[in-house]
């Protein structure tokens, strides 16, 4: 049930692609300032439930209120501005440009040509020193972004949407294709990020997922199988069979 505290709420939402329902009458509420993790197997709706979220795909039933404004019929541009960011929709790193250039851009983009041409203020650097000492990138804020190795270039995105300073952040599956030292340093930012933000993670790596200590949801064939801690849901009989695959 939603309470004073909560930022995000999915409220009983049915999704249909060509009538087929990828998500049934899903209910999910995130509070203020937390870290929620979202598991479950392939298929099971999780990109689909951020894709409602963000305003891209629309639920044919039920809404989703977000600081009580109930935003599921506003375009995506306004849920945008409303402060929630998904990892993805990050404008593409530059690979040209510096790792520093590519941060004091994004927080520009919003402010037009003119706004872009103009040199970056001493504030505006600050900020991005902030941003490369938060991604652990600060000893590669020189390198053009296309030299970074795939993790780093990885919390680069994180930075360059953290730069928006979004409320609530979503991450889909940002430790895929991560060594497991890149999935800790990983685990580590979003802890530092769920200081900041509320912070909704989809991932699969039990490993990362373990690291995240956080409240899990598990999603299955479009609904809300499970909540619990890792420790409750390992030692659940029905969640290790919809992951182990029978
Ligand atoms: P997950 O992210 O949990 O792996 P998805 O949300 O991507 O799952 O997909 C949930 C289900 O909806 C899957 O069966 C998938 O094939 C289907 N689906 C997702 N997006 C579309 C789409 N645009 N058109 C048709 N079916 C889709
Ligand atoms: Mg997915």
């Amino acid at each position: 049930e939603p309470t004073a505290e909560t930022l995000l709420d999915v409220r009983d939402i049915t999704v249909s692609f060509d009538g087929f329902k990828a998500i049934t009458n899903l209910s999910l509420q995130v509070p203020r300032g937390s870290l929620r993790v979202l598991i479950g197997p392939n298929g099971a709706g999780k990109s689909t439930l951020l894709d409602t979220i963000i305003g891209k795909v629309r639920p044919e039933r039920g809404e989703v209120r977000f600081g009580g404004q109930v935003i599921s019929r506003l375009p995506e541009h306004r849920i945008a501005g409303l402060g929630i960011c998904r990892k993805f929709q990050a404008p593409g790193v530059l690979e040209g440009l510096t790792v520093r250039e590519n941060l004091l851009l994004t927080a520009r983009r919003n402010k037009g040509v003119l706004g872009i041409l103009k040199a970056p203020s001493a504030a505006e650097h600050a900020r991005a020193d902030e941003l490369l000492r938060l991604t652990g990138l600060t000893a590669r804020a020189d390198i053009p972004a296309g030299s970074l190795a795939h993790g780093e270039k990885q919390w680069l995105e994180i930075g360059m949407v953290v730069a928006a300073d979004p409320e609530l952040l979503l991450l889909d599956e940002p430790t895929a294709g991560m060594t497991a030292q890149e999935t800790a340093q990983t685990a580590a930012l979003i802890h530092t990020l769920a200081g900041r933000h509320t912070v909704l993670v989809i991932d699969h790596d039990m490993h990362f997922v373990e690291l995240l200590k956080a409240p899990i949801t598990v999603l299955h064939q479009g609904q809300v199988f499970r909540e619990g801690n890792l420790e409750t849901l390992r030692a659940d009989p029905e969640v290790m069979e919809i992951y182990l695959g029978r």
